[in-house]
Protein backbone atom coordinates (compact mmCIF):
# COMPACT_ATOMS: atom_id res chain seq x y z
CA UNK A 1 0.00 0.00 0.00
CA UNK A 2 1.43 3.29 -0.76
CA UNK A 3 1.39 5.83 1.83
CA UNK A 4 -1.75 8.50 1.19
CA UNK A 5 -2.28 11.90 2.96
CA UNK A 6 -6.37 12.12 3.38
CA UNK A 7 -6.23 14.83 5.92
CA UNK A 8 -7.41 12.08 8.94
CA UNK A 9 -7.08 13.36 12.09
CA UNK A 10 -3.48 11.45 12.99
CA UNK A 11 -1.85 12.91 9.79
CA UNK A 12 -3.30 16.49 10.61
CA UNK A 13 -0.37 17.30 12.49
CA UNK A 14 2.25 18.18 9.74
CA UNK A 15 -0.49 18.86 6.83
CA UNK A 16 1.88 20.18 3.66
CA UNK A 17 0.03 20.77 0.34
CA UNK A 18 -0.44 17.52 -1.91
CA UNK A 19 1.18 17.97 -5.24
CA UNK A 20 -0.91 17.29 -8.26
CA UNK A 21 1.15 14.49 -9.65
CA UNK A 22 2.24 15.06 -13.02
CA UNK A 23 0.95 12.14 -15.60
CA UNK A 24 -1.10 9.89 -13.20
CA UNK A 25 -3.80 9.21 -14.37
CA UNK A 26 -7.70 7.71 -13.38
CA UNK A 27 -9.62 5.77 -15.86
CA UNK A 28 -12.88 4.86 -14.93
CA UNK A 29 -13.88 2.02 -17.50
CA UNK A 30 -16.05 -1.34 -16.40
CA UNK A 31 -15.20 -2.95 -19.61
CA UNK A 32 -12.05 -4.97 -19.07
CA UNK A 33 -10.70 -4.85 -22.84
CA UNK A 34 -11.15 -1.34 -23.29
CA UNK A 35 -9.58 -0.38 -19.60
CA UNK A 36 -6.86 -2.89 -20.41
CA UNK A 37 -6.00 -1.16 -23.59
CA UNK A 38 -6.36 2.17 -22.18
CA UNK A 39 -3.95 1.31 -19.25
CA UNK A 40 -0.97 -0.23 -21.83
CA UNK A 41 -1.48 2.72 -24.32
CA UNK A 42 -1.33 5.27 -21.62
CA UNK A 43 1.47 3.66 -19.75
CA UNK A 44 3.21 3.12 -22.84
CA UNK A 45 3.43 6.86 -23.20
CA UNK A 46 5.15 7.28 -19.40
CA UNK A 47 1.61 7.79 -17.49
CA UNK A 48 1.32 6.42 -14.72
CA UNK A 49 -2.88 4.38 -14.81
CA UNK A 50 -4.58 3.42 -11.45
CA UNK A 51 -8.19 1.66 -13.08
CA UNK A 52 -11.72 1.57 -11.31
CA UNK A 53 -14.15 -0.37 -13.03
CA UNK A 54 -16.96 1.35 -11.32
CA UNK A 55 -18.62 4.59 -10.32
CA UNK A 56 -18.28 3.89 -6.41
CA UNK A 57 -14.93 2.62 -6.78
CA UNK A 58 -14.22 5.80 -9.07
CA UNK A 59 -15.77 8.12 -6.35
CA UNK A 60 -13.96 6.50 -3.25
CA UNK A 61 -10.75 6.73 -5.26
CA UNK A 62 -10.75 10.44 -5.89
CA UNK A 63 -11.94 11.10 -2.28
CA UNK A 64 -8.37 10.08 -1.01
CA UNK A 65 -6.00 10.19 -4.02
CA UNK A 66 -4.91 13.20 -6.34
CA UNK A 67 -4.70 12.49 -10.09
CA UNK A 68 -3.82 15.13 -12.80
CA UNK A 69 -6.57 14.32 -14.94
CA UNK A 70 -9.59 11.89 -14.93
CA UNK A 71 -10.57 9.50 -18.25
CA UNK A 72 -14.52 8.59 -17.07
CA UNK A 73 -16.98 6.75 -19.11
CA UNK A 74 -20.57 7.53 -18.61
CA UNK A 75 -22.18 4.13 -18.76
CA UNK A 76 -21.27 2.73 -15.34
CA UNK A 77 -23.07 -0.21 -13.51
CA UNK A 78 -24.31 0.93 -10.52
CA UNK A 79 -24.46 5.01 -10.30
CA UNK A 80 -23.39 6.63 -14.33
CA UNK A 81 -20.48 8.48 -14.57
CA UNK A 82 -22.16 11.94 -14.55
CA UNK A 83 -23.77 11.14 -11.26
CA UNK A 84 -20.62 10.52 -9.93
CA UNK A 85 -18.81 13.63 -11.51
CA UNK A 86 -21.83 16.39 -10.22
CA UNK A 87 -21.63 14.64 -6.68
CA UNK A 88 -17.46 15.20 -6.74
CA UNK A 89 -17.53 18.78 -8.76
CA UNK A 90 -20.14 19.31 -5.35
CA UNK A 91 -17.62 18.22 -3.36
CA UNK A 92 -15.05 20.77 -4.40
CA UNK A 93 -12.77 18.39 -7.00
CA UNK A 94 -10.93 19.92 -9.25
CA UNK A 95 -9.41 17.46 -11.28
CA UNK A 96 -9.78 17.88 -14.98
CA UNK A 97 -11.87 15.11 -16.31
CA UNK A 98 -12.43 13.75 -19.87
CA UNK A 99 -15.87 12.12 -20.29
CA UNK A 100 -15.61 8.95 -22.79
CA UNK A 101 -18.70 7.89 -24.30
CA UNK A 102 -20.74 5.94 -26.77
CA UNK A 103 -22.31 8.17 -29.31
CA UNK A 104 -25.96 6.67 -28.46
CA UNK A 105 -25.59 7.16 -24.57
CA UNK A 106 -23.93 11.10 -25.28
CA UNK A 107 -26.01 13.17 -23.11
CA UNK A 108 -26.62 17.07 -23.46
CA UNK A 109 -24.62 17.45 -20.51
CA UNK A 110 -21.85 15.97 -21.61
CA UNK A 111 -21.73 18.01 -24.94
CA UNK A 112 -22.39 21.93 -23.25
CA UNK A 113 -19.80 20.36 -20.21
CA UNK A 114 -22.40 21.62 -17.52
CA UNK A 115 -21.72 18.17 -15.67
CA UNK A 116 -18.57 19.62 -14.99
CA UNK A 117 -16.33 17.37 -17.64
CA UNK A 118 -13.53 19.72 -19.35
CA UNK A 119 -13.93 17.57 -22.72
CA UNK A 120 -15.27 14.52 -24.01
CA UNK A 121 -14.52 11.90 -26.44
CA UNK A 122 -17.04 9.51 -28.89
CA UNK A 123 -15.95 6.38 -28.61
CA UNK A 124 -14.65 4.37 -30.51
CA UNK A 125 -11.57 7.38 -30.97
CA UNK A 126 -8.38 7.45 -31.93
CA UNK A 127 -5.59 7.06 -29.53
CA UNK A 128 -3.47 10.46 -30.43
CA UNK A 129 -6.59 12.30 -29.87
CA UNK A 130 -6.93 11.20 -26.23
CA UNK A 131 -3.64 12.01 -25.94
CA UNK A 132 -3.87 15.45 -27.40
CA UNK A 133 -7.43 15.65 -25.27
CA UNK A 134 -5.23 14.81 -22.17
CA UNK A 135 -2.48 17.10 -22.63
CA UNK A 136 -4.83 19.92 -23.11
CA UNK A 137 -7.05 19.26 -20.01
CA UNK A 138 -4.26 18.77 -17.97
CA UNK A 139 -2.25 22.20 -19.24
CA UNK A 140 -5.37 24.14 -18.43
CA UNK A 141 -6.66 22.29 -15.14
CA UNK A 142 -3.00 23.36 -13.97
CA UNK A 143 -3.74 27.04 -14.40
CA UNK A 144 -7.42 27.04 -13.36
CA UNK A 145 -6.35 25.08 -10.22
CA UNK A 146 -3.58 27.55 -9.36
CA UNK A 147 -6.24 30.63 -10.35
CA UNK A 148 -9.53 29.47 -9.71
CA UNK A 149 -11.06 27.43 -6.76
CA UNK A 150 -14.50 26.83 -6.08
CA UNK A 151 -16.01 24.31 -3.21
CA UNK A 152 -19.81 24.32 -2.58
CA UNK A 153 -20.85 27.91 -3.90
CA UNK A 154 -17.45 29.75 -2.57
CA UNK A 155 -15.49 30.53 -5.80
CA UNK A 156 -12.48 32.36 -5.39
CA UNK A 157 -9.98 33.65 -7.93
CA UNK A 158 -6.04 34.44 -7.05
CA UNK A 159 -5.31 36.69 -9.97
CA UNK A 160 -8.19 38.84 -9.03
CA UNK A 161 -8.33 37.93 -5.65
CA UNK A 162 -11.68 38.03 -5.74
CA UNK A 163 -13.76 36.23 -3.68
CA UNK A 164 -18.13 35.32 -4.48
CA UNK A 165 -19.98 32.74 -2.28
CA UNK A 166 -23.61 31.92 -4.13
CA UNK A 167 -21.88 35.06 -7.10
CA UNK A 168 -22.26 37.69 -4.24
CA UNK A 169 -18.57 39.69 -3.58
CA UNK A 170 -17.41 39.22 -0.61
CA UNK A 171 -14.84 41.65 0.97
CA UNK A 172 -11.70 40.21 2.53
CA UNK A 173 -8.52 42.00 4.36
CA UNK A 174 -5.45 40.15 2.54
CA UNK A 175 -4.66 38.16 5.51
CA UNK A 176 -8.71 36.68 5.27
CA UNK A 177 -8.08 35.72 1.43
CA UNK A 178 -4.40 33.82 1.79
CA UNK A 179 -5.58 32.11 4.76
CA UNK A 180 -9.55 30.90 2.48
CA UNK A 181 -6.80 30.42 -0.03
CA UNK A 182 -5.06 28.17 1.47
CA UNK A 183 -7.94 26.46 3.69
CA UNK A 184 -9.61 26.39 -0.33
CA UNK A 185 -6.65 25.09 -2.04
CA UNK A 186 -6.33 21.66 0.28
CA UNK A 187 -9.84 21.35 0.98
CA UNK A 188 -11.14 18.10 2.15
CA UNK A 189 -7.66 18.25 4.26
CA UNK A 190 -7.31 18.76 7.73
CA UNK A 191 -4.75 22.25 7.86
CA UNK A 192 -2.90 22.16 11.04
CA UNK A 193 -2.11 25.59 13.38
CA UNK A 194 1.26 24.66 12.65
CA UNK A 195 0.98 24.84 8.58
CA UNK A 196 -1.19 28.11 8.81
CA UNK A 197 1.66 29.45 11.04
CA UNK A 198 4.49 28.50 8.49
CA UNK A 199 2.52 28.57 4.94
CA UNK A 200 0.15 31.41 5.59
CA UNK A 201 1.77 33.71 8.22
CA UNK A 202 5.36 32.29 7.49
CA UNK A 203 5.84 31.94 10.96
CA UNK A 204 8.67 29.02 11.69
CA UNK A 205 7.10 28.05 14.85
CA UNK A 206 3.19 28.80 16.76
CA UNK A 207 2.88 30.70 19.32
CA UNK A 208 0.02 31.23 22.13
CA UNK A 209 -0.22 35.05 20.25
CA UNK A 210 -0.17 33.55 16.70
CA UNK A 211 -2.92 30.72 17.39
CA UNK A 212 -5.15 33.76 18.88
CA UNK A 213 -4.39 35.35 15.47
CA UNK A 214 -5.26 32.31 13.88
CA UNK A 215 -8.31 32.18 15.37
CA UNK A 216 -9.58 35.29 15.15
CA UNK A 217 -9.00 35.53 11.46
CA UNK A 218 -11.08 32.05 11.06
CA UNK A 219 -14.00 33.16 13.02
CA UNK A 220 -13.53 36.76 10.63
CA UNK A 221 -14.02 34.25 7.80
CA UNK A 222 -16.64 32.33 9.51
CA UNK A 223 -19.12 35.35 9.28
CA UNK A 224 -18.31 36.09 6.13
CA UNK A 225 -18.35 33.18 4.35
CA UNK A 226 -20.65 30.60 6.24
CA UNK A 227 -22.94 33.00 8.43
CA UNK A 228 -26.62 32.10 7.71
CA UNK A 229 -25.67 30.04 4.58
CA UNK A 230 -27.48 26.07 4.60
CA UNK A 231 -24.29 24.78 3.70
CA UNK A 232 -21.53 25.82 6.47
CA UNK A 233 -17.72 25.63 4.57
CA UNK A 234 -14.90 26.35 7.48
CA UNK A 235 -14.97 23.08 9.88
CA UNK A 236 -13.00 22.83 13.50
CA UNK A 237 -11.61 19.35 13.72
CA UNK A 238 -10.67 19.74 17.12
CA UNK A 239 -7.24 19.09 18.83
CA UNK A 240 -5.90 19.51 15.47
CA UNK A 241 -6.89 22.37 13.19
CA UNK A 242 -9.14 23.80 10.27
CA UNK A 243 -10.65 21.88 7.48
CA UNK A 244 -12.53 23.17 4.50
CA UNK A 245 -15.25 21.47 2.86
CA UNK A 246 -18.79 21.15 1.65
CA UNK A 247 -21.42 19.73 4.56
CA UNK A 248 -20.12 17.65 7.89
CA UNK A 249 -16.31 16.95 8.47
CA1 LIG B 1 -19.07 1.26 -19.85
Amino acid sequence: MPPTTTGSPESGTDERPQPVPAGRLLVVEDEEKVALALRQGLEGEGYDVVVETTGEGAFFRLARDRFEVVLLDLMLPGRDGLEILSALRKQGLDTPVVVLTARDTLDDRVVGLDAGADDYLVKPFAFAELLARLRAVARRGRVSEADRLAVDTLEIDRATRRVTRDGQAIELTAKEFDLLHYLTRNARQVVSRDTLAREVWRETARSTTLDNVIDVHISRLRRKIDLDHPVRLIHTVRGVGFMLRAGEP
